[in-house]
């Protein structure tokens, strides 16, 4: 995994079709793998939801908008909606009030989706914050417009963590975090099974659940060619362990079996992620991750499923780092 708090130039990422689906064109590329991943994270984001300290709805919608496409890829909007639904989760809360892909979005919780300031991130970002404030218990109220015609619908939505999980456009196996936002590469994606996802998965939403940004931030860790000496090597490891040690729980909470994290990091894939000569020294070797993972599951888990409340990780959220 890349150093999971590095800082995103999130309000630059434009997507792009990946070169491995030349025939499709990037909305119909990135709509079927965006489904697919909202899909994995909605049960993870669901059953974790008191080990997080942020919250949303976890409605089944997940948004696009024009300005997130390089040119001529921003046709598939209606007119007069810059947001659309780009894919819904099958059997959610939005399946079930109605909504379809497609429909243009015109307001969310009765405010309209005003255009970003220069600098700002983009009307998706935008819109998702939107959706992520409904207040806990509330119906979320989107107004759409399909086929000319527009029409507000109601979603009873349950509550979940709040992260946006999106579809990172990079041919390259790679799943990031900055704190907020979790993207998993279209290269991993299409070449990984659901489970390898779901441990990609648990391990990004574990650094947002510890929140290792803040933390690292208050300790003055440097990221990138500095991060790796001396006191920043140290604490970026400290997290990357720590995370590897809370998704296991994750991952159980969400009903797997959590043994898919160690034997992911023993797959093939896992050990091009996590080994050769370019590893960073930010992350233990594969097999090192492998064992720490078996002994937290060994030590906290051992029945090797069910409920998990690991007090014994969430307490390092009050702890600085040093
Ligand atoms: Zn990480």
């Amino acid at each position: 995994m890349e150093l999971s708090v590095a800082f995103l130039a999130l309000s630059s990422l434009v997507f792009l079709a990946p070169a491995v689906a030349q025939e499709m064109d990037a909305v119909t590329v990135l709509r079927v793998q965006d489904q697919r991943l909202a899909a994995i994270a909605q049960p993870l984001l669901r059953a974790n939801d008191r080990l997080c300290r942020e919250h949303m709805p976890l409605t089944g919608i997940i948004l696009h908008s024009s300005d997130q496409y390089a040119d001529g890829a921003g046709d598939a909007f209606p007119e007069g909606a810059p947001v659309a639904i780009s894919a819904i989760v099958p059997q959610s809360p939005a399946a079930e009030a109605g909504l379809l892909p497609d429909d243009g979005v015109i307001a969310i919780n009765g405010a309209s989706i005003e255009a970003p300031a220069a600098g700002e991130p983009h009307l998706r970002d935008r819109a998702f914050a939107m959706l992520a404030a409904t207040p806990a218990g509330a119906l979320t109220r989107i107004a759409v417009k399909r086929l000319g015609e527009s029409a507000v619908h109601q979603i009873d939505a349950p509550k979940g963590c709040r992260s946006l999980v999106e579809v990172l456009a990079d041919d390259q196996p790679k799943a990031r975090s900055d704190g907020r936002v979790v993207q998993v590469s279209y290269g991993f994606l299409a070449a990984e099974s659901d489970h390898s996802v779901a441990v990609a998965l648990a391990h990004e939403l574990a650094h947002s659940i510890l929140e290792h940004r803040r933390r690292l931030s208050q300790a003055n860790v440097e990221k990138g060619f500095f991060g790796e000496f001396g006191k920043n090597r140290q604490l970026n490891r400290q997290a990357e362990v720590e995370a590897d040690r809370l998704s296991i729980h994750l991952l159980a909470n969400a009903g797997y079996d959590p043994a898919i994290a160690p034997a992911f990091w023993r797959s093939e894939l896992g050990r091009r992620m996590g080994g050769g000569l370019l590893r960073s020294g930010a992350y233990p070797s594969p097999e090192h991750r492998a064992k720490q993972l078996e002994e937290e599951i060994r030590l906290y888990l051992p029945s090797g499923r069910g409920l998990s409340y690991p007090e014994h990780l969430l307490r390092m959220r009050e702890r600085a780092m040093r």
